[in-house]
């Protein structure tokens, strides 16, 4: 923007010198002007020198101030909205709105928001008169349901660490004091929630806390609007964190909590020490989670657990399968006398003694089950032995598969407890947490799972606000008929539509005997290399694939893949589990010894996924955007990159997309005419009324007969170069 005047006071945009992987603009006031150049001051209230070359253009009116529903920026750009987002989090107002989206920052602290009062405040004024909020959104969904009975849901994502399951969590308070009954049913719902945490949360290196699998809580009201239970989907455990943990990472929080709380004597009885005992506890090298105290949280769960009608039975069996789960991690191989193959055994005869009671299997059945294999090919049955490693890779399975049933059992449990609806009610309310869009520099087959549902979730998404953008065009009275959108339906394809497609090939290449990652990966290759959204890597040696997802493109490591998509637990294994005496055990292993051809991972997630669009699709959306604004978990802290890459994997530069294909700047009447009067002859000032006409006889004068501008009820729609057309002119009066 050379030889332009910049005035002292104007804010501007401004190209950085020295910026991030995004270099996005930034934004600032200008607080000193030089021949050549200007000082800005920036959102954190830092200033600089900025050359004229680097500058771009005027801010737009509503960017100065900043505003509460992004929807209102009258130029709606990326950087316009990180600079929104990063003014108003300095100033501790977390919570942002983008048309029906709720963007929430965490604050890392406690903020005095989340009161009771402020709860009734949200139930009994408008909320469009309140600050945006998470409990507004719980409001708008409860009054939606309350007012059309049609069902709401709410969908809240974000990376590890950004808020969601905190944010779940505040809505679910919310509804129930909306719902105001305090019932028996809302305790157990609420009550649920510690259970959850300490069998499917575990300390990662980016949240203390971190869920480590997806859930949906749909919650059904009664015709007065009271709830009346409620049922939870869960998705795609985190199994291999029982056996193995990365460093300064644990194991799920219910082993140590269990430890630090069980009486003396019942940990006697399962023979269970301290933590530090346990391989399986041991991998991540830390045993503690700043924050929580594990013999509080136990008797929080048992608690939990009473309410939610478990026995003390089924509370025992557990503790029993948990403690057995720690004591086959103790188990160690050597290798086998006989000559002719590689053969194993269990090193501690004394430890498969404990676990086998334990289990309530006989002892010889379990070294078996461990330490040989049985192969069946065509009517036959052989009995081959395994080696070491191979025979810690069952052991290893063993836990992973106890556990992964055990979770299950336990959410059915809760289920039985709280679904007990009857009839249909007046609808429900659905709030799904579940993993944001994921790419590591490893990424496996868990990130194909969750990538994938974050593909469907953003086809969702996008269809719902290309409509509320058609919707507020219609209000306005606005033409939007040649606006189109390209949506990401044809990697959905790549992924699960089109014949042989991507997640086709793994399962089909599961079910084949002879089925290799390798032979996987070149029939992918074979099959898709011309497909516009698959990525080849650089070399043919790398093993693995690439998509080009809607958030960026991400290659997946293929070794594993199989064996995860598999899920297997060997037909030995099976078989000792259903020869316990532990009724839990034999219970939690029963159905899926009835499923007759066990299914394969991918295709149960993609079953319960097709089940959830189905549901959500029957539902009013709102969405919650949880950015996390640091990686040191401070407050206060806003990294500009970090949250441009979060805003960019939200998919919500979809809403600024949308918006960029129609009328992208507006401008309220009044706001058109204050700021632009003076370019036409003869126009009053806004506060004489007719602000309107005044627009228009603006336009007229100044912009081309045959320009793309339309007159709203309320606003002034514009292109991008008409509007620069009017600065520019303003800037040269
Ligand atoms: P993951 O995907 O790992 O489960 P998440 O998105 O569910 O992550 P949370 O567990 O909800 O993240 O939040 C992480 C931490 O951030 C919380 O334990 C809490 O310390 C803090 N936090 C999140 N939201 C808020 C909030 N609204 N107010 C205060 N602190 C918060
Ligand atoms: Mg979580």
């Amino acid at each position: 923007m050379a030889n332009q005047k910049l005035m002292l006071g104007d804010y501007i945009w401004a190209k950085q010198l020295s910026g991030d992987e995004f270099d996005i603009p930034i934004g600032g006031k200008i607080v000193a002007v030089e021949s050549s150049r200007v000082k800005i001051q920036d959102d954190d209230q830092k200033e600089m020198y900025i050359s004229n070359q680097q500058v771009l253009k005027n801010m737009h009116v509503s960017s100065i101030k900043g505003v509460e529903d992004m929807i209102n920026l009258g130029d709606l750009q990326e950087y316009a909205i990180l600079r929104n987002l990063h003014k108003r989090y300095k100033e501790k107002l977390i919570y942002t709105y983008t048309g029906s989206m709720l963007i929430a920052i965490n604050p890392y602290e406690l903020l005095p928001i989340y009161t009771n009062a402020l709860i009734k405040e949200y139930r009994n004024q408008n909320t469009e008169d309140l600050l945006p909020h998470i409990f507004a959104i719980g409001d708008n969904s409860y009054s939606n349901l309350k007012n059309s009975a049609k069902d709401q849901c709410i969908v809240i994502s974000g990376e590890s660490g950004a808020g969601k399951t905190e944010s779940t969590k505040l809505i679910l308070q919310y509804l129930a004091s909306a719902s105001g009954q305090h019932s028996w049913v809302e305790q157990q719902i609420l009550e649920a929630n510690p259970i959850l945490e300490a069998f499917g949360n575990a300390k990662t290196v980016r949240n203390d806390n971190s869920s480590r699998f997806g859930k949906y809580i749909d919650i059904k009201f009664n015709k007065n609007g009271n709830i009346e239970g409620a049922k939870i989907e869960q998705y795609l455990l985190e199994k291999s964190r029982i056996v193995s943990q990365n460093e300064g990472e644990r194991n799920y929080h219910i082993f140590y909590s269990m430890l630090a709380g069980l009486p003396k004597e019942k940990k006697k009885q399962l023979d269970l020490l301290d933590a530090n005992n346990y391989e399986y506890l041991r991998g991540g090298k830390v045993l503690t989670c700043d924050g929580r105290n594990e013999a509080s949280e136990f008797s929080d769960i048992m608690a939990a657990f009473k309410v939610l009608n478990f026995t003390e039975k089924e509370m025992s069996d557990i503790w029993c399968l948990l403690s057995s789960i720690l004591h086959v991690g103790n188990i160690r191989f050597r290798s086998g006398a006989s000559s002719h193959s590689e053969t194993s055994e269990i090193a501690d005869q004394g430890l498969n003694e404990k676990i086998s009671k334990l289990l309530g299997v006989n002892k010889f059945d379990l070294t078996v089950a461990l330490t040989k294999r049985t192969i069946y090919a065509s009517g036959d049955q052989v009995v081959a032995n395994l080696s070491k490693e191979f025979a810690s890779d069952s052991r290893n399975a063993f836990a992973k598969g106890i556990y992964g049933q055990l979770f299950i059992f336990i959410v059915d449990k809760i289920n039985s407890a709280i679904s007990q609806v009857k009839g249909r009610g007046r609808g429900s309310i659905g709030v799904l947490d579940i993993f944001g869009f994921e790419n590591f520099n490893l990424n496996s087959f868990e990130q194909l799972c969750i990538n994938y549902a974050n593909e469907s979730l953003q086809q969702f998404f996008v269809q719902h606000i290309f409509k509320m953008e058609q919707e507020y065009y219609t209000k306005e009275g606005i033409n939007w008929s040649n606006i189109s959108f390209i949506d990401n339906q044809q990697v959905l394809n790549l992924l699960a539509v089109k014949p042989l497609n991507v997640f086709a090939l793994i399962d089909e290449e599961s079910k084949f005997p002879n089925g290799t990652d390798f032979s996987m990966l070149s029939k992918m290759h074979k099959q898709h290399s011309s497909h516009e959204s698959y990525l080849k890597p650089k070399s043919d040696m790398t093993p693995s694939f690439g998509i080009q997802h809607f958030a960026g493109g991400v290659f997946y490591d293929t070794p594993g893949f199989l064996e995860k998509n598999r899920d297997s637990f060997s037909q030995d294994l099976k078989n000792l589990v259903l020869s316990s005496r532990n009724d839990l055990l034999k219970d939690i292993f029963k159905s899926e010894q009835n499923a007759k051809m066990k299914k394969t991972l991918s295709s149960q997630f993609r079953t319960s996924l097709e089940m959830l669009m189905n549901a959500l699709n029957a539902c009013h959306p709102f969405f919650v955007r949880c950015i996390k604004p640091n990686e040191f978990k401070k407050p206060q802290i806003f990294d500009r990159a970090l949250c441009t890459r979060q805003l960019r994997y939200s998919g919500m530069m979809e809403t600024a997309k949308i918006r960029q294909a129609g009328y992208p700047i507006r401008y309220s009447y009044i706001e058109f005419v204050d700021r632009f009067r003076y370019l036409a002859k003869g126009i009053p000032p806004s506060t004489k009324g007719g602000c309107r006409s005044s627009a228009e006889n603006i336009c007229k004068a100044v912009l081309e007969k045959r320009s793309d501008y339309q007159f709203g009820n309320t606003k002034v729609f514009l292109k991008h170069q008409d509007n620069e057309k009017l600065e520019e002119l303003r800037r040269s009066i």
